[in-house]
């Protein structure tokens, strides 16, 4: 594509689960008048293939990613505008990554209101997925933090608030997988931390109903709160975890020992305990780690150093909510077929439909190494976003994993039923008639949508293999 002072490059894309790689143009402007120019070239020729604005990647599926259209790339554009040390509000370019900002504003004593497992995502991404943490009970989620954004939409420039008359435009765009246009900067609401680190109380639960009843009396004491699932555990052992819950630390409170283990020592702890029992295992490039020995033994692991009575200790900010980002390029780690992160929340009282589907995965042997549960607190006016009152269950599960595919339809017919839904960041095999059941919004997101952008120029992989647009 032809242009001044554009960057661009063709390029193969997937989402970080490594499926569906399609062919992109990729533009990467580098500064917020090279995306404004970009964006008067692109739009033009996005009428046959569309465009999409992409932050780091780190969706599992394809909401950022256009076959044979044009990805706007806005990771390279870090702009740290205004900081406001007395309110800790933030005005930041949409690419600012949350680590970037995190070294810069935790130091002068702030943290990011509402945070992924990973710190290697984009301000704008985090707006567009409505992003979640581990204080959803408690906060909510991203949108809830963003007092004002700039959007570029292909019907013209929208300064929009969450109250008052952009407000439909606002909610539309928290949640919306940039097919609204693309934010090119924000407000950032920032919370004030004493430290940089946490006080951690760990708990191990035998059983998934001990897990959800110690969630559901103890949660409200911590700020943040999340459980791992042992997916292999069967039967009277059927959903025992660990649960990690934390508040920051105080200044008074951070002079004991850490004593936290990594999540990288686990690992060795598990392949070492694998060499001893001379189990076989693959380890030769690429990495096929994850297959059901070593998730085996490192569920093993990772429930038994957790204390059987709960304890409490000092972490990192960066072990507590990150440790996934201590093993590098992780996601390779599935294979070359790559792997799905299957995300789903169902209402408070739909215990009996969360427990049918751990049965079932139990049943199926499905392994996953990562099996994540949270209770979330009230939804945000985001219109497709994905958090309600309920409990979420996130697992990882390598692609080519027998039958996953009639597995997770079956999983999806449970949620409908149970008005819950599925989170279309992660997804990438979600039935399109699927959508208006689990997102009650959509055709009122829809009708926002196609008067901001109604030549349908914003479309992505997921947009097109949704119907959402
Ligand atoms: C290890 C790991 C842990 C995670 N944990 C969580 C979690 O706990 N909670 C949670 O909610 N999510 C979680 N995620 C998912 C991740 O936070 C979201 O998918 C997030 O949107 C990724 O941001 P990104 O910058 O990489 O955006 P991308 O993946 O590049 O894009 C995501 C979406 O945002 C849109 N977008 C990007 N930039 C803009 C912009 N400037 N304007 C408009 N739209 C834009 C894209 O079009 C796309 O639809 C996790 C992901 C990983 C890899």
């Amino acid at each position: 594509m032809a242009g001044a002072n554009l960057n661009t490059n063709t390029k193969f894309l997937s989402g970080w689960g490594n499926t569906s790689v399609t062919n992109n143009v990729v533009i990467t402007p580098d500064s917020p008048d090279a995306l404004r120019s970009a964006l008067r070239q692109v739009a033009p020729n996005a009428l046959e293939h569309g465009m999409i604005p992409r932050g780091l990647g780190r969706s599992y599926g394809d909401c950022a990613q256009c076959s044979g259209g044009v990805v706007i790339d806005l990771s390279q554009q870090q702009i740290l505008y205004k900081q406001d040390i007395q309110s800790g509000q933030v005005t930041v370019s949409s690419g600012m990554s949350i680590d970037a900002l995190i070294r810069h504003m935790l130091p002068l004593g702030f943290f990011v209101p509402v945070t992924p497992g990973t710190r290697h995502i984009t301000v704008g991404g985090a707006i567009a997925a409505d992003v979640h943490g581990k204080n959803h009970h408690l906060d909510g989620s991203f949108g809830n933090y963003i007092p004002s954004m700039k959007i570029l939409t292909p019907s013209g420039i929208v300064t929009a608030q969450p109250q008052g008359e952009t407000s439909e435009i606002f909610w539309a765009t928290v949640g919306g997988l940039g097919l609204t246009g693309v934010v090119e900067q924000a407000d950032l609401s920032l919370i004030p931390v004493e430290t940089q680190s946490m006080v951690v109380s760990t708990t191990r639960t035998r059983d998934l109903d001990e897990l959800l009843s110690v969630m559901n009396e103890t949660d409200h004491n911590f700020k943040y709160s999340v459980a791992w699932i042992d997916c292999l555990a069967k039967g009277s052992n059927l959903g025992r975890g660990v649960l990690t819950q934390a508040n920051h630390a105080l200044k008074p409170e951070i002079t004991s020992a850490n004593n936290h283990i990594s999540l990288k020592a686990l690992f060795a702890r598990a392949s070492k305990l694998i060499s001893q029992r001379q189990l076989s295992i693959n380890t030769t490039p690429p990495l096929n780690l994850l297959n059901r020995n070593l998730v085996r033994v490192f569920n093993e692991v990772w429930f038994r150093k957790a204390p059987s009575t709960s304890t409490t200790s000092i972490q990192s900010i960066s072990s507590f909510f990150y440790p996934l980002d201590a093993i590098g390029g992780w996601n390779r780690l599935y294979g070359k077929r790559g792997f799905i992160q299957y995300q789903f929340v169902v209402p408070y009282g739909c215990e009996p439909e969360l427990r049918m589907i751990l049965e079932m995965l139990s049943e199926a042997k499905v392994s996953s190494f990562l099996a994540v549960l949270k209770r979330f607190g009230g939804s945000s006016q985001g219109l497709l976003s994905f958090p309600m009152p309920g409990w979420t269950l996130a697992v990882d599960i390598a692609v080519g994993s027998p039958n996953i595919a009639k597995l997770l339809d079956q999983f999806d017919e449970i949620i409908v039923s149970a008005k819950g839904r599925v989170y279309l960041a992660k997804d990438s095999r979600l039935d399109p008639k699927m959508i208006p059941k689990m997102y009650p919004n959509l055709d009122n997101w829809r009708s926002i949508r196609d008067r901001l952008d109604p030549k349908r120029l914003m479309a992505s992989d997921l947009s097109r293999r949704l119907e959402l647009i």
